[in-house]
């Protein structure tokens, strides 16, 4: 056959294979039209799946009459002007190609109204050819009817689900679309029933409410970070509501909802180690990143997109959260199985969640507001008991009995001391009678150049000595052992922790956890009465500079139902 250039009708239906997939891109189009027109209400009506009719009615800035029939040309669009725009965008269409492809492949009814104009008009097109234009009342805004999709390609409507799970992805769809923008109310009807409606009041929490309920609402913590023109902000999970599939996790960038593997591997890595194998937070994360930062442009129905320092976002996705997780974590509460005894059940004993992490109850408040205060940890005071494998301390509290392990509080206490004394700029200093000599690798020689103000900051005094050879003059007086070992020790954990935390932060938590007790050392009373009361004096007792928990509480009243006592 000779090269011939397609009819425009083929042409549009290839084009629409790529964006109108199946109902719910259409609705994503069109409420992300509505969007793009300022809208601060959109309505979603649905029927038959969406393959019947899809309406999508907002009170944006409408039409105008003179430019509504371009609305269905392709590359027809009012938010481009040049190649450079392409380059930062900042609304969520940009191509000009989902109206005429959805038009393309259904039968389509706008009708619009623009702000300052006298009157609205209407516009019928059948599979894109246009069959009706005129004049017709109706408020400022846009509504879009979409019907018998996909009528003219049997082949596609194969392809589709039932018609509950049709509208279950346009379901979840709005809901992400509400949770991107709580500033809007949606509203969403089903075969007629209101499925979901957002109140538009600008609280993220209010607009989670209304998708997931109450209940886990009032269970999110609060994310915030930000730094170098970049922000990370949103509502995550605690460690012990997780979902068995990733679905329940929302990722917007620049208010987009996407899809990426790597932020949602960041986010999951913050809860690596606190919530079981295959489980997986509810979380809804915005990334607020320069424009210019974020190419859009790479997948047709933009789920996909492409980041210039995407190493970055990976990191302040992981810290924002871990930090959120870390503040907020109470006291695990020791879980006994029903009918075991106590001595089995405590070494069976798990802190894995359920109910069993007790908000509130120690005074510990994580339960995001509207003004975001810092979560408060509040330790009970505790009187030591004894050890138990000369590794974890018992102790008894207002409440109950509490297990701690020794090495993650020491850590905590250590670290805590290291933070304070280097930001009041008054570091612990031990001076060393004898310097040690290190000598380093070139990749340990890399890391030390790169944390060298830090580890003075923390009381090193270190002073090269010819090649990759190092003079350690004085440590942070926590240190123990100042050896040559230890300051490589301390820049290889620095840099196992570097992903979770500030390298500053990683570094003192390095230090702390070379220096505190380990596990297996017996300790004495005092010893473990000084090391209580250190830890009560820290400002979150409860779990070590990583997140793992310094402490398990076996509560009174389940000590009493052990014990048949009620
Ligand atoms: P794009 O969104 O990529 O520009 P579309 O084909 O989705 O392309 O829409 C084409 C144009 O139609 C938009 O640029 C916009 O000017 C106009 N338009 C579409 N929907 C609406 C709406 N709901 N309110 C106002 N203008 C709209
Ligand atoms: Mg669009």
């Amino acid at each position: 056959m000779p090269i011939k250039l397609l009819q425009p009708e083929v042409a549009a239906k290839i084009a629409a294979g790529e964006v109108v997939e199946r109902p719910a891109s259409v609705v994503k189009e069109l409420v992300e039209n509505s969007l793009d027109a300022g809208a601060s209400q959109v309505t979603v009506e649905v029927g038959g799946g969406g393959v019947e009719f899809i309406r999508v009615t907002d009170n944006g800035q409408g039409i105008p009459v003179d430019e509504v029939e371009l609305v269905f040309h392709r590359h027809a669009t009012s938010k481009l002007q040049n190649a450079e725009d392409l380059e930062a965008i900042a609304t969520l269409g940009f191509r000009g190609e989902a109206l005429p492809s959805i038009a393309a492949v259904s039968c389509v009814s706008l009708v619009s109204c623009s702000a300052g104009e006298a009157a609205g008009h209407e516009l019928q097109l059948n599979w894109g050819q246009l069959a009706q234009s005129g004049p017709k009342g109706c408020p400022i805004g846009t509504s879009m009817t979409v019907t018998d999709l996909f009528g003219n390609q049997p082949a596609r409507r194969k392809f589709l689900k039932s018609v509950s799970a049709e509208a279950a992805r346009i379901s979840d769809l709005v809901s992400r679309m509400a949770l991107a923008f709580p500033e809007v109310r949606f509203q969403l009807k089903v075969e007629g029933r209101t499925s979901l409606a957002t109140t538009g009041s600008g609280r993220l929490l209010d607009a989670l409410t209304s998708v997931y309920g109450p209940q886990v609402a009032g269970a999110m913590l609060e994310v915030g970070w930000e730094g170098e023109g970049r922000k990370v902000w949103g509502l995550v999970s605690p460690p012990s509501l997780t979902r068995a599939g990733r679905s329940y996790i929302t990722l917007l960038v620049n208010r987009r909802w996407i899809q990426s593997r790597t932020l949602s591997f960041a986010l999951e890595q913050a809860y690596h180690g606190i919530v079981p194998e295959r489980r997986y937070p509810l979380a809804v994360v915005n990334l607020s990143v320069p424009y210019e930062e974020v190419d859009v442009n790479v997948h047709p129905s933009k789920r996909e997109v492409r980041f210039r320092h995407e190493d970055l976002l990976f990191s302040a996705v992981q810290r924002a959260v871990r930090a959120a997780l870390v503040a907020s974590s109470p006291v695990p509460e020791v879980h006994l199985e029903r009918g075991s005894s106590l001595s089995p059940g405590l070494s069976h004993s798990s802190y894995t969640g359920g109910s069993s992490w007790g908000q509130g109850r120690l005074g510990i408040k994580s339960a995001p507001s509207d003004h975001g205060p810092k979560a408060v940890e509040v330790m009970p005071l505790l009187r030591v008991l004894g050890q138990v494998r000369n590794t974890y301390m018992v102790a008894e509290g207002p409440d109950g009995l509490y297990l701690i392990d020794q090495h993650a509080a020491h850590e905590r206490v250590l670290f805590e001391q290291l933070q304070e004394r280097a930001s009041d700029k008054a570091p612990l200093i031990q001076p060393l009678l004898e310097p040690v000599v290190t000598h380093l690798s070139p990749a340990q020689e890399e890391r030390l150049q790169g944390c060298m103000e830090a580890l003075q900051s923390y009381g090193f005094l270190i002073e090269s000595f010819g090649e990759r050879s190092y003079l350690l003059r004085a440590v942070p007086s926590v240190v123990k052992d100042a050896s040559e070992k230890m300051l490589v020790e301390v820049l290889d954990l620095t840099d196992s922790q570097a992903p979770l935390m500030k390298q500053e932060e990683a570094l003192a938590a390095s230090v702390a956890c070379h220096s505190a007790v380990r596990g297996g050392m017996s300790l004495s009373q005092q010893e473990m009465e000084e090391l209580v009361r250190q830890l009560e004096g820290s400002q979150n007792p409860h779990t070590c500079p990583h997140g793992r928990p310094t402490m398990v509480h076996l509560s009174s009243n389940h000590l009493e139902r052990e014990f048949g006592r009620r």
